[in-house]
């Protein structure tokens, strides 16, 4: 991966080095859709922002020290190069639907070495590719078995017991977690994190 050039030599403008990190015995993996500007100037270390800190402020939430954090979690992406600044220079551009696809024999690598019990699926770009259609207003809040996920799309292989549970992105630019409603589901999802913690810690 640190070798990687694939989305330079399709010509994105990404920008390395790659961003991950976690234990090689991690229980739970966490995947979100690209690495933040960031996390590439604390040093490639993901979710280091304010969007990094609600994140862990959810985990803790549901039961998570920080040990722990460093002990079960494994932290990737789709795709594991920043993708740059949006065009108007509103926050960072997504990764397009090519470069999730160079990058996705990468993740599935990780998926098949880490074999994680528990993976989060952090905003509506991971879960798409995970879950399939339906908003985060339809997901959020529920736990799914990779095998019983109703519409989940083949894009990568996953034993069928393991669990899916999406998450809002956790940015301050994404208001789907400040409106009532959805700070009922965001709940339900901590909700869920929790009892899936007690089954693996
Ligand atoms: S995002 Fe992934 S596929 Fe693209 S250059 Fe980086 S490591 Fe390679």
């Amino acid at each position: 991966m640190r070798a990687c050039r694939r989305c330079q030599e399709a010509g994105f403008p990404v920008q390395g080095p790659v961003v991950f990190a976690g234990s090689d015995r991690a229980r739970v993996m966490v995947i979100g859709q690209a690495p933040a500007a960031a996390d590439l100037r604390a040093g490639s270390i993901p979710w280091s922002g304010a969007a990094g800190r609600r994140l862990r402020s959810w985990l803790a939430q549901a039961g998570w020290t920080s040990s722990e954090l460093d002990e079960l979690f494994y932290f990737t992406a789709l795709t594991r190069c920043y993708p740059g600044r949006q065009a108007g220079g509103h926050g960072d551009r997504p990764p397009t639907a090519q470069e999730i696809a160079l990058c996705a024999p990468y993740l599935q690598q990780e998926l098949d070495l880490i074999q994680p019990r528990i993976i989060i699926l952090v905003g509506k770009l991971a879960l798409a590719y995970f879950l399939g259609p339906g908003s985060l207003s339809d997901h959020v809040g529920r736990a799914y078995r990779a095998g019983e996920a109703p519409d989940r799309p083949a894009y990568y292989r996953l034993p069928a017991d393991v669990w899916l549970v999406p998450l809002p992105h956790p940015s301050g630019a994404s208001v789907w977690p400040n409106q009532p409603a959805n700070r009922e589901k965001l709940e339900g999802a901590i909700a869920a994190l929790r009892m899936l913690r007690e089954s693996i810690v």
